[in-house]
């Protein structure tokens, strides 16, 4: 019998990155998630991150690397700064390569096969990593950054977010645990921000396209 592809997810507790658990659970794959503590004001995404992982028996390990925040300048993580309606002022500079290379270096010491994230075809605008040529580029640096080559996979990366709703719904992704806003850390969405806009607008779409509305 084929044993089970042993994966890593790195999971935000957001709408892609859960829906990404839960296809790669799906595709019966052993799934072991890492979440990040890296100084974001929402941090309650990482608790919505450890209360889906425990519904699914997933193994969840969560990094603080908060002391890393002084070097992260942005409207996610400076404290003063609350403009999270343009996405230019939402990236944090060099996460995902950040993140990346930690969960690339964990799956080693592992001894782990791949390593997903939940970068998703962007409707307004382009993080600049999240995009297939930055999959592209971090996937060359990882076969000449180590003995071994472990691939780092974005499934979603030419899907947008209404498609990436429409698969939550169909693989019944807990949707209401899932946590996209940059500015509340209370259990309430503040529905304002960039990320609650378009978290908003693609579920919507999404439900009106599988006639649900
Ligand atoms: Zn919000």
């Amino acid at each position: 019998m084929d044993s089970k592809k042993e994966v890593v997810l790195i999971l935000s507790g957001g709408l892609d990155s859960s829906t990404l658990l839960y296809k790669l659970l799906d595709e019966g794959k052993d799934v072991t998630a890492l979440s990040f503590n890296y100084g974001q004001k929402a941090s309650i995404e990482i608790e919505r991150a450890s209360e889906i992982c425990k519904m699914n028996d997933v193994n969840h390990f969560v990094f603080d690397i908060q002391n890393i925040v002084d070097l992260l300048s942005s409207s996610l993580t400076d404290k003063d700064n609350d403009n999270v309606q343009e996405p230019i002022n939402t990236v944090v500079p060099s996460r995902n390569t950040i993140l990346l290379e930690l969960a690339t270096a964990f799956a080693i010491s592992n001894e782990k096969q791949e390593v997903y994230y939940g970068a998703i075809k962007a409707d307004i605008g382009d993080y600049p990593d999240t995009t297939p040529e930055f999959l592209k580029q971090i996937n060359e640096l990882n076969k000449v950054n180590n003995y071994e080559y472990i691939p780092i996979c974005a499934p979603f990366i030419n899907t947008d977010k209404k498609d990436v709703v429409k698969e939550a719904l169909k693989l019944g992704v807990p949707i209401e645990k899932t946590w996209s806003c940059y500015v509340n850390n209370d259990g309430t969405p503040c529905g304002e921000c960039f990320s609650c806009r378009s978290r908003i607008k693609a579920i919507e779409e999404a439900k009106k396209e599988l006639g649900m509305d």
